[in-house]
């Protein structure tokens, strides 16, 4: 029972998991200076964001070229319409996959990845149908669908899938605890597909202790169209989800395009409260003991919000929902991202807690990880280090006089050696994880930051989010961003954070 397991371990390990996440981030704060860190130029340019009307010639050019690419066309379509019943925990869902081969190779069969599989009982297959589809087969949370005639290139065709969930008791983002139920990854998916390697498509990684290592679905970019209808006393639960609902007779009904995933959280326990930023609905959902914290939580994401759009480009969605999370975990999604209770419980006014600390960084996955997608399992530091840095920047920005703070507490105190570029199949687990990929992470990007200059880093960074937006961004396209604005010699660097 890798379920109960998890639970226990979870609790005894608790303290584990209290230090970081996106899966989990929660550094635990601390007031105590720590005498043995040295505190750089981190501190020396508290508010040094790009100066937009300094460009050299090479930046001229680079940000000519600043604009959001157009979206991929001919991606994949996912109608979703699912039914749940809150209280009995249970839901039944119709789902079609409008799926247009843009391999380049003929596709005898697709693969489609079942999260919930990775619990047990949880996914009951009702029929898999399609004007193509001849037979399947399922290995895991990976089902086979044989197709006849072969997909060739470019042609499209339909998949449609009914199936029960039946949600597990889990502190996560899927499942179900007293007082909350999660959806994420709860439906079958398409995952991407590269022409060399075919399709990226991974397992879940648990380490030693059986905590779960970073995130192993990785998306490509599609669109969403889906409903939910509650049934058994929907008038006391509230719904948050990726995108803003439109009720008609007693149903919800979404629609999201160009997101990487469509997620939801349930309660009948959420106390909401909204700002609305440029366009933007911030729109918070907590549990009772925290509802005085939600027009705080508001403010520090609304000036997250201000800061990436400034340093990136502006939020394209009308709506992010922030959610508090029964668990103990931080955990992005498309539109939405949850916070752990218990960071939310040790909030007190000022910014040196952790909830001043997670929003920035949770925020910043709406680009890095939506927006500009990347490959989580062999290259989380593009989504981790960055997200990671963006904290210290939110600080820079808003808390010139807390940088320093945010070094000893978030950094040094911890574990923050290893290989940035480290996959989650790191060993020594989690917490070597996050010692190499958030926090040696953050390391990487200062030092790359003093490397290049403040100007040229923050060019490349926006170029970097602009050329690889609805992307899977690697490595390459990262550093490819870095040299178009710096002729600076990073080798010594990259010996000493990346592995080859
Ligand atoms: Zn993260």
């Amino acid at each position: 029972m890798r379920n109960k397991n998890f639970h226990k371990y979870s609790l005894i390990f608790l303290a584990l998991l209290l230090l970081v996440s996106c899966a989990r981030e929660t550094p635990v704060p601390s007031e105590l200076p720590a005498p043995q860190v040295s505190v750089s130029q981190h501190s020396e340019t508290p508010t040094a964001l790009p100066a937009e009307e300094q460009s050299t010639e090479i930046t001229e050019t680079a940000q000519a070229q600043n604009h959001i690419p157009e979206p991929p066309e001919n991606r994949t379509h996912y109608k979703l319409d699912l039914i749940l019943d809150y209280y009995s925990r249970y839901g039944t869902v119709s789902e079609t996959i409008t799926y247009t081969n843009r391999t380049g190779n003929t596709l005898d069969e697709i693969l489609l990845l079942v999260p919930p599989r990775d619990f047990e009982d949880a996914f009951n297959l009702q029929s898999l149908t399609g004007e193509r589809v001849s037979s399947h087969r399922d290995e895991g949370i990976r089902t086979w669908v044989k197709l006849d005639p072969p997909l060739q290139a470019m042609e499209s065709t339909s998949l449609t899938i009914l199936f029960r969930l039946r949600f597990p008791a889990n502190e996560g983002v899927f499942g179900y605890t007293n007082r909350q139920l999660n959806l994420s990854d709860w439906y079958p998916l398409i995952p991407p597909y590269n022409p060399e390697t075919g399709w990226i498509a991974y397992n879940r990684v648990t380490d030693h202790n059986n905590i779960i290592i970073g995130e192993y679905v990785v998306q490509e970019t599609a669109d969403f169209n889906v409903s939910l209808k509650l049934i058994n006393q929907p008038e006391f639960i509230e719904v948050a989800a990726s995108a803003p609902a439109t009720m008609i007779d007693d149903t919800y009904y979404y629609e999201l395009p160009l997101a990487r995933a469509f997620a939801f959280s349930v309660s009948d326990s959420y106390f909401e409260h909204e700002i609305v930023h440029n366009g933007t609905r911030i729109h918070t959902y907590l549990f009772m003991n925290h509802q005085e914290y939600g027009p705080d939580l508001c403010e520090i994401a609304r000036k997250a919000l201000e800061l990436f759009e400034e340093l990136f480009y502006p939020y394209p969605r009308e709506m992010i929902s922030i959610v508090a999370g029964d668990f103990l975990h931080n955990m992005e999604m498309d539109g939405m991202f949850m916070l752990s209770h218990k960071v939310i419980d040790n909030y007190h006014s000022g910014e040196k807690n952790n909830m001043t600390i997670l929003t920035p960084h949770e925020l910043s996955h709406q680009w890095f990880y939506s927006l500009v997608g990347n490959d989580s399992v062999k290259e989380p530091w593009l989504d981790e280090t960055l997200a990671t840095y963006m904290e210290v920047l939110y600080y820079e920005r808003y808390h010139p006089e807390t940088v320093d703070w945010w070094w000893r507490n978030r950094v040094y105190e911890y574990d923050h050696s290893g290989y940035v570029n480290s996959d989650i199949h790191i060993d020594g687990g989690y917490e070597k994880y996050r010692a190499a990929v958030y926090l040696n992470g953050a390391r990487f990007m200062a030092d790359l930051r003093t490397a290049v200059g403040d100007e040229a880093f923050f060019a490349a960074l926006k170029e970097y989010a602009y050329e690889n937006t609805w992307r899977i961004a690697t490595r390459e396209d990262f550093f490819r961003a870095f040299s178009n604005h710096s002729n600076a010699n990073l080798s010594g660097l990259l010996h000493q954070y990346f592995r080859d």
